[in-house]
């Protein structure tokens, strides 16, 4: 298991995980592979991708603790695009704990990878609004009146900017 804080990795952080708590070897075991929890993952059906899956990830890890795979910004995407609405987690037969996994790992991402200042403003942005249903609210008021009035609703509509962005929603 590459997850240390040697030279290599101060060097080159593509060398694998910090010692500060990587993902658990033993939690990783424990997932068979049989792909019960992919239906259920929305990350996995929106881009279909296995590695955006808890699978996917969760055999990342794994190749990342074994420095089989490199702790790559490629790598990180996917640990990103992960929602942590850990639907996974009631749905693995195996009891797997994807729920600790992840959060091991997303601290990983922040300490060994750095993020471009917009990305981490969004972030934060994100972070500080979305888990809070009373921000959002409190938002979204001024700011569904703004998007009506100012013309830009039907700006979109005519570029058809939301359908070309996310083709999945309705029209
Ligand atoms: S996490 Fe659970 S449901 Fe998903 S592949 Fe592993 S064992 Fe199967
Ligand atoms: S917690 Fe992540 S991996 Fe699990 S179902 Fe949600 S999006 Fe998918």
């Amino acid at each position: 298991m590459q997850t240390n804080d040697s030279p290599n990795r101060r060097q080159n952080p593509d060398h694998g995980f910090d010692s500060q708590n990587p993902p658990d070897p033993k939690t990783i075991d424990a997932c068979v592979h049989c792909g019960f929890c992919l239906s259920t993952c929305p990350s996995y059906r929106v881009l279909g991708t296995e590695m955006d899956s808890p699978r996917g990830r969760i055999y990342l890890m794994d190749g990342i603790n074994n420095g089989e795979i490199p702790f790559s910004d490629a790598a990180s995407k996917h640990f990103d695009s992960c929602l942590g609405c850990l639907a996974c987690v009631t749905t693995c037969p195996s009891g797997v704990r994807y729920d600790q996994l992840i959060e091991s790992t997303r601290a990983q991402v922040e300490r060994n990878r750095p993020r471009p200042t917009a990305e981490k403003l969004l972030r934060k942005l994100i972070f500080s609004l979305f888990p809070y249903p009373n921000r959002l609210r409190a938002l979204m008021r001024p700011t569904a009146a703004l998007y009506q009035k100012t013309g830009l609703q039907r700006w979109l509509r005519r570029l058809a900017v939301l359908e070309k962005s996310r083709p999945s929603l309705p029209p």
